[in-house]
């Protein structure tokens, strides 16, 4: 497979590897192949391989004749690999990002703040690693004790999503290996180059052969077999709830993380500060042109004050400049792929043909360079039944629903399937913890934007919720992709022996 240059000249790092990864040699002998698009203009970036399910296979044969000797490593020698893998993306952070932006979409800044914050999330794994403890319990028994300690569970099959397709892979590969597991990787297609691009930079900085493993095609074909197979131990995931639920059928029996889709209501009460309010608001829904998990996918204000933060945050969404991610000065790209694009439509235009008020955007930007633009979108007169406030839009709009005062907040706050992140703002900073613990998510920002995140927090669905199970972050990653083995010994005692 090659690349088919436009623009990617200048990124030396993939031109020579742009197939699969597997057992530490680069391959692309798929007989089948899809292409991977700028999705600003329409571009052709390259020409990927299609893989089958027999590559999946050879790929987990790979991983797993890597993971005894990975595992037999102590925690501080992969520590160390990982620290030296977090260099490597650091060191290449600024062609990592310059792809990115081109395939996924996002501004060049957000990409650079993305390949970031995944470099970080090596040196993190190697930190967490070294100082992960378990336990000596007492012995029932006299002359014995029992050793509890954490171990791998083994090969690991992790997919990923294309709306961080650095970072959020990152999440599962720093913790899953420092952890002394092996991987197979599967990204989605939409944005399968940065996903070689990345693979290469940490093949490049001495990442043993088997370790990870790379595989590109359809999910449902290759991402489903390493779900399904069972030579894979545990599951990684991160993507819709729809293919959350196949895998949680698919990959029944083993432990697995799913991370999955959310509608996070942005409750405003009458006290709040309507100024902070506004752009914490418009970052949460427009950044990553709104294809967060955690957007701000549904403002929930006061009556009393939903007019005047709506006209606000269209204020903030007129400032905004679509365009050319890699161009100085835009600050939103396009969104990533046409099945995203066409929901965004679908649900602005049903909320506006039932009666919802467009303030600013609510089309299309065809003249930017691709069908993919869409203009920053700000409605009002919403209702809790419009499907835009009901499902996950994944686009730069703001629904805002009127609501009169904290019960009625609440329960439309609560009147969702999802349950990822929440914001509530608020002066009133006890009402807001009171309100925040009422609340059912994964995590809560007071005066903050929903996707407020920190690199080590718990992150993760709320339980029986469409947002997935589990949870990934600092510890609480280490832990997901470690299992505990209790090992009885025996304690000479003096004198009895
Ligand atoms: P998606 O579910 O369509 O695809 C995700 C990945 O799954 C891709 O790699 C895809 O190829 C693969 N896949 C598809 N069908 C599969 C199957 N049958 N078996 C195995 N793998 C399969 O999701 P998407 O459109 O790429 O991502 C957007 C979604 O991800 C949104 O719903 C968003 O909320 C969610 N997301 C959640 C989080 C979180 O942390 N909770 C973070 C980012 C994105």
């Amino acid at each position: 497979m090659t690349v088919l240059a436009n623009g990617i000249s200048d990124l030396p790092l993939i031109a020579q590897s742009v197939g699969n990864y597997i057992g530490g040699s680069w391959e692309n002998g798929e007989t089948e192949s899809f292409i991977s698009r700028n999705p600003a203009n329409g571009q052709v970036l390259a020409e990927l391989p299609k893989s089958s399910r027999a590559t999946a296979q050879r790929a987990i044969a790979a991983a797993t004749a890597a993971q005894r000797d990975w595992a037999r490593m102590s925690a501080w020698e992969r520590a160390a690999i990982c620290a030296k893998l977090g260099d490597a993306v650091e060191a290449n952070k600024d062609s990592l990002a310059r792809l990115l932006s081109m395939e996924q979409g996002k501004p060049l800044a957000e990409a650079q703040f993305e390949v970031g914050i995944a470099a970080h999330g090596f040196h993190m794994a190697g930190e967490q690693v070294r100082y992960m403890t378990g336990e000596i319990l007492t012995g029932a028994t006299p002359g014995r004790q029992i050793l509890s300690v954490r171990v791998p569970r083994g090969v690991y099959a992790v997919i990923t999503p294309w709306n961080y397709p650095v970072n959020i892979p990152t999440e599962y590969l720093a913790p899953g290996i420092a952890t002394g597991n092996t991987v197979v990787w599967v990204p989605a297609p939409s944005t399968a180059l940065v996903a070689v691009a990345l693979m290469r930079v940490l093949a490049d900085a001495g990442l043993p052969d088997g370790v990870i493993n790379l595989v590109l095609g359809e999910g449902a074909t290759i991402g489903d077999e390493i779900v399904s197979n069972p030579g894979t131990h545990a599951i990684g995931f991160t993507g819709s709830t729809r293919t959350g639920r196949s895998i949680a059928e698919r990959g029944a029996g083993k432990p697995m993380v799913l991370e999955l889709g959310g509608n996070g209501p942005f409750i405003v009460r009458r006290d709040a500060d309507l100024e902070k309010a506004a752009l914490s608001a418009a970052i949460g829904a427009f950044s990553n042109s709104g294809q967060i998990c955690a957007a701000t996918g549904r403002v929930l204000a006061d009556a009393a004050v939903a007019d005047e933060l709506a006209e606000r945050i269209a204020v903030i969404a007129k400032s905004h400049n679509p365009g050319d991610p890699l161009h100085q000065g835009s600050t939103m790209g396009p969104l990533n792929n046409a099945g995203v694009a066409q929901k965004v439509r679908e649900h602005v235009d049903e909320a506006i043909a039932a009666g919802a008020k467009c303030l600013t955007g609510g089309q299309a930007l065809p003249e930017l360079g691709s069908d993919l633009f869409y203009a920053p979108t700000v409605l009002t007169n919403v209702t809790p039944q419009m499907r835009i406030a009901r499902e996950e839009t994944f686009g730069p709009v703001v629904p805002v629903i009127a609501l009169d005062g904290d019960d009625e907040l609440m329960k439309v706050a609560a009147d969702t399937e999802y349950g990822l992140s929440m914001t509530v703002f608020s002066r009133d900073i006890e009402r807001a913890m009171a309100m925040a613990g009422e609340l059912k998510a994964g995590f809560i920002n007071i005066n903050e934007m929903t996707p407020f995140w920190e690199t080590h927090m718990p992150f993760g669905g709320s339980s029986g919720t469409k947002s997935g199970l589990g949870r990934i972050g600092g510890k609480y990653a280490i832990e997901a992709m470690t299992e505990i083995k209790s090992i009885s010994i025996p304690v000479p005692l003096y004198g009895k022996a």
